[in-house]
């Protein structure tokens, strides 16, 4: 794996965005032994921020990445409720968010005042327990942001073309989706393992071949991703969007009607956790 920022040089795989898909990305052909290079906006990796809760789907995926079980001795067991997240990073720092629909905001939707955002939360939250309560009375202005969360939604991945040319899309600009199940990072992770087994297979021995004929073989290999994929994440979005409805209408019947085509779709709440990517 590579960090530059010269513009106008020749790479095989290259990858745009460090976030966690884009470094598992960059991991997965580096284990077959092709190059990438990954390209970051940013001028240094976010070591900031919060942590996020990975179920056993995610450690499939790390597994086949090669870095599963040294996380796996840095990981705590997380904690979740629907709307509130907490996640224990180390003895003293808590990774926390409260998903709100917004139509309980009022006034500056999004605002950027920590102390507002602080004040407003516990505002939303005051009959939530009191250990959570003060956990947000307790945190650090300047650790605090709003911000409107988006999600691709679920027609769409169905429709949407998941490849141009040799171009193909992962993590979240793939299917960004609402954090009810936690499921966005952990299917970046498992895109990562199916696009480097895709890749690999598709780049394998095509040295002889000429220019058009392995721009034909990538341009299937990527094709072979898109089709594993999307019926996942199909799924996955579904779900969330489902149950970001049933948080988020003001609507008893459209809560009605959501509740019923989740309890129809989705017997099983938690067979999205038992999917396996399969190996790199
Ligand atoms: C509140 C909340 C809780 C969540 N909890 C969980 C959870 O418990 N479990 C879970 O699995 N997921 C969770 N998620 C989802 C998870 O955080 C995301 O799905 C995941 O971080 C997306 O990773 P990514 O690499 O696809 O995208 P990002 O992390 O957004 O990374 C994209 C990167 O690309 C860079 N970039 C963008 N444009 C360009 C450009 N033009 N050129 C170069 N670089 C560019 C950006 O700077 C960024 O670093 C949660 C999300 C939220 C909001």
């Amino acid at each position: 794996m590579e960090f530059a920022s010269a513009a106008s040089e020749k790479h095989e795989i290259v990858i745009i965005g460090g976030g966690i898909c884009g470094l598992a990305t960059a991991l997965a052909p580096h284990r077959k032994g092709l190059k990438s290079i990954v390209l970051e906006r940013s001028e240094t990796l976010r070591a900031y921020g919060g942590g996020i809760g990975l179920l056993p789907n995610a450690w499939r995926a790390l597994d086949q990445l090669g870095v599963g079980s040294r996380l796996r001795s840095m990981a705590v067991l997380l904690q979740g409720d629907i709307g509130v997240g907490m996640l224990p990073i180390t003895q003293h720092l808590i990774h926390w968010f409260v998903a709100l629909p917004t139509h309980l905001l009022s006034g500056d939707k999004f605002p950027h005042d920590p102390k507002y955002i602080k004040q407003m939360t516990l505002e939303l939250i005051k009959d939530f327990p009191s250990n959570i309560q003060e956990i947000i009375e307790l945190s650090d202005l300047d650790s605090l942001s709003a911000t409107h969360l988006r999600y691709r939604a679920p027609w769409d991945l169905v429709l949407g073309t998941m490849r141009k040319g040799t171009v193909t899309v992962a993590g979240d600009a793939m299917h960004v989706m609402g954090p009810f199940v936690g499921q966005g990072g952990a299917s970046g992770l498992e895109d990562a393992v199916v696009l480097g087994r895709c890749l690999s297979m598709a780049m394998s021995g095509i040295e002889g071949n000429s220019k058009k004929e392995k721009i034909a073989k990538i341009e299937a290999g990527l094709d072979q991703y898109v089709k594993e994929r999307r019926m996942r994440v199909l799924g996955l979005s579904t779900l969330t969007y489902l149950i970001g409805i049933i948080v988020g209408s003001t609507s008893p019947l459209v809560k009605m009607v959501a509740g019923f085509a989740l309890a129809i779709l989705f017997r099983d709440r938690a067979a999205h956790i038992h999917f396996d990517c399969g190996r790199l």
